[in-house]
């Protein structure tokens, strides 16, 4: 007699898993493959997922650390998270062809930074020390214009030169709420601080947030589908479990560990905004092969967000 599976109710977040900058980005890499053949490089991670980085190696792409790694001649993609200013400028002394997936709203926080320090404000930067977007925005003003904010006590402590004249931006995929507490710290020790129009945490790393907390909110633990050194799917994790739940980050469905499971009756999913729907479902059929699972999409904004190619690539 076959044993009867154990009943789980899958609840699974939307809005999920890639948002437009990540589908642009892989999308600049295929079509330059397409348009100059193999190989094209690209300098780090075009974004921060395995699986997207080994698609995109067996099509032909070679990912490099560093611009000395490309050979003479070969077309180069710069990564989702964006250059310091130096990249593009050796780039094109050498006279490499270049194409630059950073995401548009990263890019608009470059413009920001160069107009601020133009303007002679000081900025005071809230993000993650070593992130690569933290490395490419930091290399847009010139040293020492910038200081990195990493957590409150940073925000609590920091004393600018000229506290009259100073500015904050922050990291696109930093956790909605932290950031809001830091803000709050800088308004309040400095009065005159300009802060951006608008918000610097991006469209698709705010509605991913309020999608996993109102799963959060219906289950007993969160699989978060992502890397570990993707910033907006560890923010996930850290968002479930201050709604009181356990959060596992996993890569794929090869990572579950079952035993994590005992006892849950309502599981929410979430991916994180480089990570494939395919990995999404992967991990929903390996649970159907244990549980008896009833699986409800927790539907939250719709997005809409679509980002223009690099000019050049348009019509490819
Ligand atoms: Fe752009 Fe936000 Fe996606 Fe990063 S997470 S690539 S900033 S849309």
């Amino acid at each position: 007699m076959a044993t009867q599976k154990r009943p789980l109710n899958l609840l699974i977040a939307a809005p999920r898993g890639f948002c437009a900058g990540v589908d642009r980005a892989i999308t600049i890499v295929e079509l330059a493959i397409e348009r100059y053949g193999a190989p094209v490089y690209v300098r780090h991670e075009i974004v921060h997922n395995k699986f997207v980085v080994d698609s995109l190696k067996a099509k032909g792409a070679v990912f490099v650390a560093e611009l000395d790694q490309v050979p003479d001649g070969v077309p180069v993609v710069f990564s989702a998270h964006g250059v310091p200013k130096a990249v593009p400028a050796k780039a094109e002394a050498r006279g490499l062809n270049y194409l630059d997936a950073t995401c548009p709203l990263v890019s608009k926080v470059h413009r920001q930074a160069e107009r601020l320090v133009e303007n002679g404000r000081h900025i005071l930067f809230i993000g993650h020390a070593g992130h690569p977007e933290v490395i490419g925005t930091f290399g847009q003003v010139p040293e020492g214009r910038m200081t990195l904010i990493e957590t409150a006590a940073d925000a609590e402590a920091v004393m600018p030169e000229h506290p009259d004249d100073i500015a904050y931006l922050t990291q696109t995929t930093l956790s909605v709420d932290d950031t809001a507490g830091i803000i709050a710290i800088l308004e309040k020790r400095f009065p005159s601080i300009k802060g951006p129009k608008g918000e610097d945490i991006c469209y698709a790393t705010s509605n991913r947030q309020a999608a996993v907390k109102e799963i959060a909110r219906r289950c007993e633990a969160v699989f978060v589908i992502g890397a570990p050194n993707s910033s907006n799917s560890v923010r996930l994790v850290e968002v479930a479990e201050r709604e009181g739940v356990r959060a596992k980050l996993i890569g794929r469905a090869s990572d579950i560990d079952f035993s994590w499971l005992d006892g849950v009756t309502t599981l929410g999913i979430t991916a994180g905004a480089s990570a494939p729907e395919v990995l999404v479902r992967e991990v929903v059929d390996h649970l159907q092969e244990r549980f008896d699972v009833h699986e409800e999409t927790v539907a939250g904004v719709q997005e809409r967000m679509v980002f223009k190619l690099p000019r050049g690539l348009e019509a490819a």
